[in-house]
């Protein structure tokens, strides 16, 4: 059988796997931080040790579509598409995974990465770096790292915050969770994606960060779109109400920005003047709120309002399945629509 290191150059064009990176999940936020990263690499090459890049999306179309976009505006660029996890892990010795939640990344972790690392590392003492910028559960996150770390690999959790957007525009937070020396090692990379990188403790804890934080956006959204609702019950001007809450002690990013009430913040667009298109979708809200529930369930932390609002995110996407991929500010909607029912 043909040792798996020797077919790593054919997969990446022959740029060596020490000289490429395999992206993994070229969704809303894969495909535009895998597009920042793979230029500005592109870019500070300048030619010399031109690097190799690998794509890879269960939707073979997505991978397709970005190697073409990229190619187009890269034409010398080495970019090649892995039809599998094993074959983006045989490709690169960076390894960035960008996935739905906590079953995709324990599956292509568990059943493709880890097993191909451990065959690669028998072969090689070849250094491998993982990161997983999911939002997943943290005990599995935990899980899946130390079944990484024990084939001699490296592995990272670095969710993201800053949407779409943001991902695009290249200024997401990564909230990171490993050691000092992975976070310095993962700096230079995800300083490609983002502006901020914050080291939130050891594995796990970029997760439970990114966790907690998503807890008080859910609430918030929620009180912010009956504070509005409230409001418009009382005659007020949503635009006069949102200012006064914002100058005021009820100022938050739910109401400064992500504000549900069109024309509520003049001179900004938040999504619900675009009929809630393009920002965090409310499934995903209610899949970061389950994550809150879980892990509070486990450590017997009180949560007596993640849970409320939690049940209304859930109430939504089954009596209104047509707000499931609005922005999770489509609340307002929902609870507008009960309120004249
Ligand atoms: P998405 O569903 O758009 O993308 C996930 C991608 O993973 C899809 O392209 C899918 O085909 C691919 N995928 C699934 N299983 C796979 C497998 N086995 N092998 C290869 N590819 C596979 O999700 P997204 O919006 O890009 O979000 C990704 C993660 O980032 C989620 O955990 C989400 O909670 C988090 N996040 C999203 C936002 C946002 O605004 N969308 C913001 C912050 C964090």
């Amino acid at each position: 059988m043909r040792p798996l290191l020797q077919s790593v150059q054919h997969t990446a064009n022959c740029i060596s796997r020490s000289n490429s990176t395999s992206f993994i999940g070229l969704g809303r936020m894969g495909y535009q931080m895998a597009y920042n990263l793979f230029s500005k690499q592109y870019v500070q090459a300048d030619g010399s040790g031109s690097p190799g890049f690998v794509v890879c999306d269960a939707v073979a179309d997505s991978a397709r579509s970005f190697c073409s976009e990229f190619s187009q505006q890269y034409p010398g660029a080495h970019i090649s598409i892995a039809t599998s996890p094993e074959e983006a892990t045989i490709a690169s010795s960076r390894i960035i995974t960008m996935l739905p939640s906590s079953p995709q990344v324990k599956s292509v972790y568990s059943e493709s990465i880890i097993p191909t690392l451990r065959k690669l590392h028998m072969e090689s003492s070849e250094y491998t770096f993982c990161i997983d910028s999911t939002t997943l559960d943290v005990v599995i996150a935990r899980e899946v790292a130390s079944n990484v770390e024990r084939t001699g690999a490296r592995i990272i959790d670095a969710p993201v915050s800053g949407g779409v957007t943001g991902a695009k525009a290249g200024t997401l937070s990564f909230l990171v969770g490993g050691t000092e020396e992975d976070f310095e090692a993962a700096k230079p990379i995800l300083a490609l994606m983002g502006q901020r990188i914050i080291h939130c403790g050891p594995s796990g804890a970029g997760l439970g960060a990114k966790i907690c934080n998503n807890l008080v956006l859910g609430v918030e959204q929620v009180v912010v779109a009956e504070a509005m609702l409230l409001g418009r019950s009382l005659g007020l001007d949503p635009a006069i109400l949102a200012a006064v809450i914002n100058s005021s002690t009820g100022g938050c990013w739910a109401s400064s920005v992500n504000n549900p009430v069109p024309f509520a913040l003049p001179g900004k667009s938040p999504p619900c003047e675009r009929d809630y298109e393009g920002g965090f979708a409310t499934s995903l809200m209610l899949k970061d709120m389950g994550l809150a529930s879980d892990v509070a369930r486990q450590r017997d932390s009180p949560l007596p309002l993640g849970e409320a609002a939690k049940e209304i995110y859930a109430h939504i996407i089954q009596q209104r399945p047509d707000l499931a991929q609005k922005d999770f500010s489509s609340v307002y909607q929902y609870l507008k629509g009960e309120a004249t029912v």
